[in-house]
């Protein structure tokens, strides 16, 4: 059947993508894309940190100027999507206005999970999450002076380390052991942990937050499980999303940690994908397993197979994985995913700032991790892109270079 309707509920990353890869690929049809936030839709990862720092300002974030939208004809829509009716294909706004289509894409993204504890809602207590977030948290953030950070992941970190720069006093506290567990391995989050210490901010690991505390509406402190109060005129958590389902829920689709979509990114409806943060789909670089995956080269890589296969080239999602974070004068890139790994090699130095790590699981690499040397992230995209052939025994031999060992065993 030739497609005349694309709807495209969430216009932000893998939303806007959708609709400029359709475009671009010669798509004749009617495109809306229906998005919840004000304004054009932008590029959320300079948010926590160089827009706070006020080196970008609000109009380079955005993907196109307005022109584009007239331009190419993608109807941007500021509303929100309430309903999907599947069996007439169509999706009704907030506004009460019905809009039909021959395909939908889900990229309604995540939203940032709630503290839940008393003291949440006081004033001076932020998650970022959107612009209007970092909007109302940068002239915050230059003003304090004692800042709290709740969770040590990408966000509260690249945070810290933007309080830290602007020279306020910075405590963070996580309820794990170390610096972006989740994410990378011991060794990398050793080398970031030693860098925050050096620009003056302090870590309380292994701790629960039991409230926040504050005087007429306004933060004044946070109390950990074991009684100490952190002064805070500051509070910024970051302790993970939670996908936005909701749509997807009612309108009985299937879901597993998100929606749960097929290697192709069709949910259980045919006429139906989902993209982007809140897609679970099955995942080559974690053994096949659902997996979700929340970073901007997985939502546009997403958002590009979707179109593809909406204009007739439909292939397999396989694209490897790959994440940055950078926080002061550190740029981590992860290639691939680390889940499940049982021996690594380092190569490089802490001391200097320059440093790698190869995980390996049963012999195979798994994922790269490396801090401000590129060229071993860029290596270990393309040995990752093929079936991995270097093992942990040739990553050993001294002086191993992964870039130059890569062209030499590039087939
Ligand atoms: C502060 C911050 C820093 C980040 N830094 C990095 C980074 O350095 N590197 C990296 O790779 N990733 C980073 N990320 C993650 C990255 O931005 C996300 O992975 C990416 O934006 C996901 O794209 P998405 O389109 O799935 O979701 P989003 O970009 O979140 O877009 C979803 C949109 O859908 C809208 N929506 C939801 N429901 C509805 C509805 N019912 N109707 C209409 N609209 C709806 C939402 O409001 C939102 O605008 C960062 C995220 C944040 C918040």
């Amino acid at each position: 059947m030739t497609l005349t309707s694309v709807v495209i509920i969430g216009a932000g990353q893998a939303g806007f993508q959708v609709a400029a890869s359709l475009r671009q690929g010669g798509f004749a049809g009617k495109i809306s894309l229906v998005g919840d936030e004000p304004g054009l839709p932008y590029q959320r990862p300079p948010l926590s940190k160089a827009y706070l720092l006020g080196k970008i300002k609000a109009e380079n974030l955005l993907f196109r100027p307005a022109a584009f939208f007239d331009e190419q004809q993608i109807d941007l829509i500021h509303d929100k999507a309430v309903l999907i009716d599947r069996q007439n294909q169509r999706v009704v706004l907030e506004s009460e206005k019905a809009l039909e289509y021959d395909h939908l894409v889900l990229a309604t993204g995540a939203h940032n999970r709630a503290l839940s504890i008393p003291g949440e809602h006081l004033e001076g207590v932020f998650g970022i999450k959107t612009l209007a977030d970092a909007d109302a948290l940068a002239p915050r953030a230059k003003a304090a002076r004692n800042v709290v950070v709740i969770g040590c992941g990408f966000i509260g970190l690249e945070f810290a380390a933007v309080a830290a720069a602007q020279e306020a006093s910075v405590q963070v506290i996580d309820r794990g052991e170390r610096l972006m567990a989740r994410a990378i391995s011991p060794q990398m989050s050793e080398l970031f942990l030693k860098a925050h210490e050096s620009w003056g901010v302090k870590f309380h690991f292994s701790q629960a937050v039991d409230q926040i505390i504050g005087e007429n509406g306004k933060v004044t402190g946070v109390e950990k499980a074991d009684g100490e109060v952190l002064p805070a005129d500051l509070v910024v958590y970051g302790i993970g999303v939670i996908p936005n389902i909701n749509l997807a829920t009612e309108a009985g689709l299937e879901i597993e940690n998100g929606i749960k979509v097929d290697a192709h990114l069709l949910t259980n409806d045919p006429h139906i994908s989902a993209i982007g943060d809140v897609a679970c789909f099955p995942c080559i670089h974690n053994q096949g397993e659902h997996t979700r995956i929340e970073s901007v080269p997985n939502a546009m890589d997403q958002a590009r197979s979707v179109s593809a296969r909406l204009l007739g080239k439909a292939a397999p999602f396989i694209s490897t994985p790959w994440f940055w974070t950078d926080q002061g004068n550190l740029k981590l890139q992860i290639v691939g995913l680390s889940t499940g790994y049982d021996s690594t090699v380092t190569l490089g130095s802490m001391e200097t700032d320059q440093f790698s790590v190869l995980c390996f699981r049963r012999d195979q690499l798994v994922a790269v991790e490396s801090c401000n040397r590129p060229g071993d992230h860029l290596a270990g995209k393309k040995l990752l892109s093929r079936p991995p052939e270097l093992t942990p025994r040739e990553a050993r031999k001294p002086d191993f270079d992964l870039k130059a060992w890569e062209v030499a065993h590039r087939s």
